[in-house]
């Protein structure tokens, strides 16, 4: 088989030792006679496999033993809700960074359980910047302060973290999430889609300081309440095993790869070899972004003419490299340089640009 680029921005590319193992592991799962996928989320083997997951991804972020960790279903999107039902009501109020789409649909969500006061909004500016972390202060008596570490349609990526002092920070962490090292003690609560750094769409991970478990909304149904989950250990219901048992060979393929400290540097080269064959373009590709919060993630860009982006996509599907029109509501270009996207496939990249733009300069 003949493997493209995928640029995708999630699901995406995921490392090729790890879907390998999955094909040979799929039907006969290390000689116990049946599959992960039919193998109760109770028995021994699961259990093995649920918890050592969960052992990786404590040990590779360097989460603090004061935090839960958590598998749940439902997509980063179900925590957009979940996150106001169990700290929020009617007569409190918490705080948002506007930094472009997810943050906004996540302030939506906020808005129907109680009132939202925004600390910093990137309207204005098209979303193509963030604030100084130090200028974000959490207002008198928010629950909570909500930020986006890096927007995956807009490009824009913090590269250092407000400090909200005893004010919760909240950090949707869908699109960077293991990608660099982060500390882990500034936040309250981190969560995350798998589809991007973890593995196969299915499971969010939520990451909750347990101080903030005991805050818990008690009048939420069950699968709504953090308490249920970190009580039951994520095995209150059937969680999304076959995401789970995925992101596991994923964590363990991060270890192989060094860690996040040689992750982190595999990204910053794949990133840099995109902006810069944007920056030394003439002009022929334009980056939006502010310099100093542009994203290592999903390097955005656009061409002088939709026309020519049109031709530009074109071009890189029939080479192989794949995913690269932007959002469906910015358009453009967008790349996504996941950690399980190999330097080959940036450097691909870069090359057609170059070229491409001396072809049609
Ligand atoms: N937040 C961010 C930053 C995202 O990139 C995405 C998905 N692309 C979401 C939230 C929504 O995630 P899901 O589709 O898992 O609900």
């Amino acid at each position: 088989m003949n493997r493209v680029f995928n640029f995708y921005a999630g699901p995406s590319t995921l490392p090729l030792p790890v879907l390998e193992r999955i094909r040979d592991e799929i039907v006969d799962f290390r000689g116990h006679g049946l599959s992960i996928i039919e193998t109760s989320h109770r028995s021994s083997e699961y259990e093995e496999i649920h918890n050592g997951t969960i052992a990786n991804l404590r040990e590779l972020l360097r989460i603090p033993d004061d935090f839960e960790v958590l598998f749940l279903g439902g997509g980063a999107t179900f925590q957009f809700g979940m996150v106001p039902l169990n700290f929020l009501d009617s007569s409190s109020s918490c705080d948002f960074v506007v930094s472009g789409s997810w943050a906004k649909k996540a302030m939506a969500d906020a808005k129907k359980v109680g009132k939202v006061n925004v600390v910093f909004d990137g309207a204005a500016d098209k979303f193509t910047t963030l604030p100084d972390p130090k200028s974000v202060k959490p207002s008198q008596g928010s629950r909570y302060l909500h930020i986006t570490s890096n927007e995956t349609i807009g490009g824009v990526q913090w590269q250092e973290f407000p400090d909200t002092g005893s004010v919760p920070l909240i950090a949707d962490m869908s699109s960077d999430i293991l990608s660099r090292p982060v500390d882990m003690s500034k936040f309250a609560l981190v969560y995350a889609g798998a589809q991007k750094n973890l593995g196969p769409a299915g499971m969010t991970v939520v990451i909750i300081r347990k101080e903030l478990v005991e805050k818990c909304n008690p009048d939420l149904t069950a699968y709504l309440s953090y308490k249920t989950h970190a009580v039951g250990n994520s095995l209150y219901n059937t969680p999304p095993v076959f995401s789970i048992y995925a992101s596991g060979l994923v964590l363990e393929w991060i270890k192989e790869q060094g860690g996040l400290a040689a992750v982190t540097q595999r990204n910053r080269a794949k990133a840099s070899a995109l902006y810069d064959a944007i920056d030394g373009s003439d002009g022929f590709y334009r980056c939006p972004v502010d310099r100093s919060v542009r994203s290592m993630m999903n390097v955005v860009f656009r061409l002088k003419s939709e026309e020519l982006e049109k031709t530009f996509l074109e071009e890189a599907g029939a080479r192989g490299m794949l995913g690269l029109p932007g959002h469906r509501s910015v358009g453009g270009c967008r790349a996504s340089l996941y950690n399980a996207m190999p330097i080959d496939g940036a450097k691909a990249l870069a090359e057609l640009m170059k070229d491409f733009a001396r072809r049609h300069g």
